[in-house]
């Protein structure tokens, strides 16, 4: 059934890059994206999204934020809302990474309305989800992870869940240089969508796009896009690099 869905590569550039940065790294990923045969984002800090959005017109990579909140509008200071990021080119955005969950406070609970509030903007969220070190080695990777997927998509409904982007992110894998085998990529994606079958159906989980992402690089990503519940990566470091983002671009 892999091949019913596309691959995505998408960048999460953190907090890295002036907007000066994101425009020549941008000029450099173009022209190695071109002939791709997955879909590309980038995903830049809030500050970048104007000029990224510009600087991808007519070229086959799509832009995202790194983070969304939930409420319409209001008194929430330094805070950006949905409708914010879809005026200004955005079209995804990244949901719960679990260094918003670690350092910002962020929850199951605020990963499903921010969730929804992206949804409800047009926007396609890349949600976040992955066990912490201590629960993969006390045995309880599966535990955790099915819990965050019936959390965050909590009262979501069928058709919205179809346009989900889940990022499997091991959070001992992050950043680490550390990358899950091919195997606990494949299990884990694997795990998280027959969650999804069994909340909504198998029809509904084949459809859903399930990226894995920790430590993904030019060297391993081939062999992990390659399984059977890859459907492409999230990646960090790897993605700030032309020639190493454009290497995983060519392997998905
Ligand atoms: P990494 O980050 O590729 O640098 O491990 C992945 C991520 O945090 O999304």
């Amino acid at each position: 059934n892999k091949q019913l869905r596309k691959a995505v590569i998408a960048g999460n550039w953190k907090m890295n890059k002036t907007r000066s940065e994101a425009v020549t790294l941008i000029k450099e990923i173009i022209p190695l994206a071109k002939d791709a045969d997955c879909d590309i984002i980038v995903c830049v800090p809030f500050t970048n999204l104007e000029t990224a959005v510009e600087a991808v017109k007519g070229t086959n990579i799509k832009v995202g934020a790194q983070n969304v909140h939930f409420e319409e509008a209001g008194a929430f200071t330094g805070e950006i809302s949905a409708s914010m990021l879809k005026e200004i080119g955005a079209e995804y955005v990244i949901i719960g990474h679990s260094e918003r969950r670690q350092y910002f406070g962020e929850t199951d609970e605020t990963v499903n309305k921010r969730t929804k509030a992206a949804l409800a903007a047009g926007l396609i969220p890349i949600v976040c989800v992955g066990e912490l070190l201590w629960e993969r080695e006390t045995g309880i990777t599966e535990e955790v992870v099915s819990r965050q997927i019936k959390l965050d998509l909590n009262g979501i409904s069928s058709e919205d869940c179809k346009k989900l982007i889940i990022a499997y992110e091991p959070v001992w894998a992050i950043g680490t240089g550390k990358t899950a085998t091919n195997e606990q990529a494949d299990e884990a994606c694997a795990l998280i969508r027959g969650r999804l079958a069994s909340l909504y159906g198998k029809d509904v989980a084949d459809a859903v796009t399930i990226q894995y992402g920790g430590s993904m690089n030019a060297q391993n990503a081939t062999e992990l896009v390659a399984k059977e519940n890859v459907d492409g990566g999230l990646i960090g470091g790897a993605s700030l690099k032309a020639a190493d983002f454009g290497v995983i671009i060519k392997a998905a």
